[in-house]
């Protein structure tokens, strides 16, 4: 059992059994071409694994923003055409997330075949999360699945209602990586517990700096982020992007961080140049930022003093890059974090964003730290302690 109740796939009876399970295929797009399978390759385990069994397997996603009616330019067309290349075998794809073709296709699919549901946004009913819609999609299937952990912050009906309606269910092989390690940041984690934090706003964040504040020894800010919290320190920032109207949200913090105890780290040096598309920028104390430049990167002296800190780290939750880490004059401070997160390998080491993954592969470290995850707002939620809906619907 996992924790929070939830059972693994090795545990749930799939064997000539109709399965749906509810996967992330959300992939990014470009005029009807996939431009990263990703999402597809992390479901391969699971999916394997219940061709291998004898499950006769259903399975579901959404894509973009189709805004709850059907429109081929969301179509799962190509991603069904990405899954059976990968799997060498026929995937079926339904016409719509429900009624008649969703429904026959979910019943002549048999032991050992994939089917597939139309884009499950196709319908409002879906992020409606309406009972019976989620009850019809429960009449498809015997066991329910949940391999899209990217989608659990979300009570939608084939993310979270469907699971009420069936018996048998539990999370797939990628569901189940996710909360067992994210788990491992709760109330168990080792000490020194380190919260790098940074990315484009503290407006974003706020919520989950507050939170993390019950639970990490460390709190390391840097980013855009980190001009806010500068500035609410009463530091000059020049021309850096800031949050005016959070400026009190972050003096906030800096507060409860004391009243707790959590050392906050904050940087003394700044990578500043006078636009984003300088093509190079200059070292410059906080103290006397000039009015004329934008910091953009964490500079070399505040590294050094987030390295050490990762180096004693026993627990390391990393989301929001360090600098503008798109561009090279701007990246060094980012790829210094995930190197260090890399080479503490007595840390546990999880990264959790959407760039913040960028980052991490762009610094070769994917396969180095303890996890890379695959949900950017579910894992913040995660870590917050948050009871995410689409795994609590799996509890049994
Ligand atoms: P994640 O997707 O990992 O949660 P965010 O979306 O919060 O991360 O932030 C990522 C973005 O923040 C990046 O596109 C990066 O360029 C931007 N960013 C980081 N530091 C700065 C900065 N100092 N000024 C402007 N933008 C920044
Ligand atoms: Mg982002």
């Amino acid at each position: 059992m996992l924790p929070g109740g939830v059972r693994p796939l090795a545990d749930l009876p799939v064997e000539g059994r109709r399965v749906f399970v509810r996967v992330d295929f959300n992939v990014p797009m470009k005029q009807g071409r996939i431009t990263d399978d990703a999402r597809i390759v992390a479901a391969l385990p699971t999916i394997q694994e219940l061709l291998r069994r004898g499950a006769k397997t259903i399975l579901a996603s959404h894509l973009g923003r189709p805004d709850g009616k059907p429109d081929p330019a969301f179509s799962l067309e190509p991603v069904a055409a990405r899954l059976a290349e990968l799997t060498g075998q026929d995937v079926t794809l339904a016409d719509e997330p429900v009624g008649d073709g969703a429904r026959r296709v979910a019943s002549d699919v048999r032991d050992g075949e994939l089917g597939m549901l139309e884009n499950m946004r196709f319908d409002p009913r879906e992020e409606a999360n309406d009972p019976v819609f989620a009850k019809e999609l429960s009449t498809y299937c015997d066991v329910y699945v949940n391999d899209a952990f990217g989608a659990a912050h979300r009570a939608h009906a084939s993310t979270a209602g469907i699971a009420a309606h069936v018996i048998d269910k539990g999370a797939g092989l990628l569901m189940a990586k996710e909360i067992d390690v994210l788990s491992r940041l709760l109330d168990q984690v080792a000490k020194p517990y380190v919260a790098v934090v940074g990315g484009a706003k503290v407006s974003d964040k706020v919520d989950v700096l507050d939170a993390l504040l019950f639970r990490v020894s460390h709190l390391i800010v840097g980013g855009a982020m980190a001009n806010t919290f500068l500035a609410a320190q009463g530091r000059n920032m020049g021309k850096s992007k800031i949050e005016a109207d959070k400026l009190a949200a972050a003096r906030l913090i800096l507060k409860r961080a004391s009243e707790r105890g959590v050392t906050v780290l904050l940087p003394d040096d700044v990578i500043a140049a006078s636009s984003l598309d300088a093509p190079a920028g200059s070292v410059v104390d906080v103290a006397d930022m000039p009015a004329d430049l934008m910091a953009l990167d964490i500079g070399p002296r505040t590294l050094l003093r987030y390295q050490a800190v990762l180096k004693d780290a026993r627990a390391v939750f990393w989301n929001g890059p360090m600098g503008v880490f798109e561009k090279a004059p701007f990246a060094a401070g980012t790829m210094g974090i995930a190197h260090a997160m890399a080479e503490n390998t007595n840390a546990l080491t999880v990264v959790g964003g959407g760039d913040s993954a960028a980052a991490a592969a762009v610094a070769g470290v994917t396969e180095k730290v303890t996890h890379v995850s695959t949900g950017g707002g579910a894992s913040l939620e995660f870590v917050q302690g948050l009871r995410l809906p689409g795994i609590v619907a799996l509890a049994t």
